[in-house]
Order: C-alpha cells, then structure tokens, then sequence
C-alpha cells in the first residue's frame, strides 16, 4: 500500500515552491520549518508542489467530507460565478441559499425551521448566541445573559466563541477579554471521568444533575442557553456523550426556559453517520451550528439552524435580527455547499459511514489497540478519536510538555499521513489525543492505510521521545 506515497507529476502552472515560514510574508500559523505547498487534490489525496501525496485522513480539521476534486461541486461553483458571484443579503436573497436553507431544514430535528448563512464554526456559535440573546430580550427576558457550557471544549476562535470554549490552553492568553457570563460544568466523558461502579446512565444522570444544581446556583432565571457538542471533536477527540445525557440535558432546560444550543461544527452533516449528530442521542435542540462539513471546503461556509419559535419572535421583534456580516450568504459558498450536500444525498453518503461505522472501529482497534500508549479508541462513523496515555492502566496522561500529539502528527506529515492532533484530555492541559475524521468517499483500503500510517507515527514519535 505504501507505493501510494510515490510521487506524481506536478501541475506545470505552480512549479516547485516552498516557503519557509521564517522567511514568508504570510502570517503563518508557526515559524521555522518549511512548508509545501499544496497544489493538488484529488478523492482523500492531497498534493504538494514536489509531487508528494498525502492521505488526508482528517480532512485537515474535519472539513472535507467530500474530499478533494469534485467535479459537480466545481460545476455548480463556476456556474454559480457565470451567473452572480455576490449580492449583498440587505437587498436581495439568492436561489442557492434559499435552496440550501430549504434542504437543511428539511432534514434537521423537529422545530428547526430556519437558516441563516455566515463564513464559518465562529461565526456560526457568536450567531446563535446573539440570537438567542435577542430572543430573550424581545421577550422582555433581560436577567437572561449567563450562558452555561462545558470545561474542555472548543467552540471558535472569536471572542464571544472563545468565551464559550472551555478549553483552558485555548481560554488562558485571553483571558481578561472573555465574557464572565460563561460558566462550565463536567464534559461528558465517560472513559476518563465515569466511576468504576458507574454505569453510563447513572454517570449520565449525575452530570445532568451538575448541570441543573449550576443552574440553581446562578440563578435559572438568568441563563440564556447551554452550549455542547454532540460529539466532542478537536479538545477531546470524537467523544460522545453517554445515552440518556442529552435527553435529560434537553428536559432540565426545558423545566427553566434554558435554549439548548449544539455544536455541530465539527461533528454535523453526516460526519457521525446521521445527518445531524444529534440525531443518535434523540434530542432536538433549539438551535444547531454548523461550517467544516457544510460547505466540505469547497467554500467558507457556516450556519446557524435556527427553531421557528425563536426565529418568529427575533424576526418579528422590535430589532430584527441584529447579527449580520457582509459575506452572509454569500451565493458562490451557498452553491458550493448546497452541491456537496446533494452528492451527500445522491450518493448515499451518510448511510455508507454508517455502514462502515463497524469497519472503521475494527481496523483501529485491530491495528492499534494492542499499542501500550493507546489508552481508548472511541468515536461514531468517519468521527474518530485515539487517546494516548503513559499508563494504560492508571489512564495517566502524558505531559503537555511532550508535546506528543504534535509529534504524531508531524511524523504522519512525514509519512504521507494527515491526522488532526488534539491536547488537554485530561485536565485541560496535559492529556493528547489523535482524531481522524477521513472523507465519506474513502475506501477500506484507504482507512485501512490511515491506520496503518497512524501507528508508524506514533511508533516514531515514541522513539524520538527516548
Ligand atoms: N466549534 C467547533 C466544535 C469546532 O471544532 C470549531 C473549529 O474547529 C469551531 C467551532 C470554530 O470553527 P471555525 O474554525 O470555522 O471558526
């Protein structure tokens, strides 16, 4: 399997190019080493100006569900440029916005009745939160400002997202500009967290009894929405919630007039082998984000999906909805995303990762569960996790100062191998985790490479780490 690896022809327009990020006048995310460039992707494959191919076996963070080079995406994109590229949504609306707000919505959870179309997972969590602030004050609910979500998440990068995220690594430099009114309560996370004599009902319960006692503790009256996704992705590492937790999460806000806000950014449109994530734990929640998988990178795309008997009251309010960015809509993105979603339906997309759901898990654990450092393997469908510890047994982590996460995931660099490297599983902190989140289009052959990969990475990174 490994001739994979050996170079192609590299598109004569780019030319070899690399950069060293030193040196590049782009504000790379890091300095120091090189990076290639890529010119080229096709399937689950990408490519680098030197001919090299990469599996991407994580859709760089969970976004190309799709893969790369899909020629009816491309058509409805360039079509969509021959007809109108931009057209500003204070004036007119665009057929493929309505047509995907028409398709999502028909699909979504019962209640959700609207879309409204930003650029991205940021834009999409600052969106729902200023929507449902402003549900609460054309109500005439203005104590209603707190919001409840959980240590060790992730929700978006701008401040009002960051504010939401529990993740301290992400949270601490920001510190004095992140909103007070966010308090976080116990992820739900079974393997590190659930008692001995536990089981996953009564772990369930007792954090959806937290939850409730925050609540009283703020006061229930003051608390606008609870934040969480389905299945944890880049903090965690694909970690669903036990069964039971979201229904009783869903009940306890109902009983205090809480919105139930889900994160589907990471984990939404199909990526679990539902559709929406959410749909494996029966709930519906009030609102629901989404970007990554929308728009399968083929276009900036996120969304907010919004419950008609919010939207009826923001929409028939005093101010109208009051969050609102230039590239809403944007018709290019709305074509591009409403072309992924039809080749989702048409080719079945959804039902085969859940067919393979089996599949997958079979071949991580045949080929890594046997591995010292390989604490649990856990995740739904084309959403999973691998977390390393020092000790099986204790489930001790490693360091943040290992850095071990990142090392895997540069030695799968290497390899050809693109893995999304995650930290903080077991405090916040310390703790590394490996996610891979591979296109719905990828074969048995190609998961099974990307395991394969995987547990060379990590074998090397271990023997770097003496
Ligand atoms: N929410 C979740 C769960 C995410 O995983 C991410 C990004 O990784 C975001 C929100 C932010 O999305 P974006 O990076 O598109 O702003």
């Amino acid at each position: 399997m490994s001739d994979r690896h050996a170079p192609v022809s590299t598109p004569a327009s780019t030319g070899p190019l690399r950069r060293n990020r030193a040196t590049s006048h782009v504000l790379h995310r890091h300095t120091g080493d090189v990076l290639p460039v890529a010119v080229g992707g096709e399937g689950c494959w990408l490519i680098d100006a030197e001919g090299r191919r990469y599996l991407d076996a994580s859709g760089g963070a969970a976004v190309s569900c799709l893969g790369h080079g899909n020629r009816r995406v491309r058509d409805a994109i360039m079509a969509q440029l021959d007809k109108v590229a931009f057209a500003h949504t204070g004036f007119f609306t665009n057929e493929p916005m309505e047509r995907l707000a028409e398709m999502l919505v028909e699909g979504a959870p019962e209640g959700i009745g609207r879309a409204c179309f930003v650029s991205g997972g940021s834009e999409a969590i600052e969106s729902a939160l200023k929507i449902a602030r402003q549900y609460a004050v054309e109500r005439g609910d203005l104590a209603r400002t707190r919001v409840i979500a959980r240590r060790q998440s992730y929700h978006g990068n701008t401040l009002g997202a960051l504010s939401a995220t529990g993740n301290t690594g992400r949270r601490r430099p920001f510190l004095p500009w992140v909103i007070d009114d966010v308090v976080h309560v116990s992820p739900c996370y079974a393997w590190r967290h659930r008692a001995a004599d536990e089981t996953d009902i009564a772990y369930g319960q007792r954090l959806a009894a937290e939850f409730e006692h925050q609540l009283r503790v703020l006061g229930p009256e003051t608390v606008l929405a609870f934040v969480a996704e389905p299945v944890v992705g880049a903090t965690l590492g694909a970690v669903p919630a036990v069964e039971g937790y979201f229904k009783a999460i869903r009940q306890i806000c109902d009983r205090h007039g809480v919105l139930l806000i889900l994160d589907e950014v990471m984990c939404g449109m199909g990526r679990t082998g539902y559709l929406y994530a959410c749909e494996a734990d029966g709930v519906a929640p009030d609102m629901i984000a989404m970007a990554k998988g929308l728009g399968a990178g083929y276009q900036p795309i996120g969304a907010v999906l919004v419950s008609d008997a919010i939207a009826d009251v923001v929409l028939h309010g005093r101010l109208g909805l009051m969050t609102g960015h230039t590239y809403m809509g944007h018709p290019v993105a709305c074509a591009a995303s409403l072309a992924v979603q039809e080749v989702i339906r048409d080719d079945g997309l959804v039902a085969r990762v859940r067919g393979l759901d089996a599949t997958f898990e079979r071949l991580l654990r045949d080929g890594l569960g046997a591995r010292p450092e390989v604490g649990d393997i856990r995740g739904r469908g084309f959403f999973r996790g691998v977390e390393l510890v020092a000790d099986r047994t204790t489930k001790r982590p490693f360091p943040a100062t290992a850095g071990l996460a990142k090392r895997i995931k540069a030695a799968a660099f290497d390899l050809g191998l693109i893995c999304y490297p995650g930290s903080g599983t077991a405090d916040g902190i310390d703790g590394d985790h490996i996610l891979l989140a591979p296109p719905f289009i990828a074969t048995e052959d190609e998961l099974a490479l990307a395991v394969e990969r995987l547990g060379q990475a990590i074998d090397r990174a271990m023997a770097d780490a003496g």
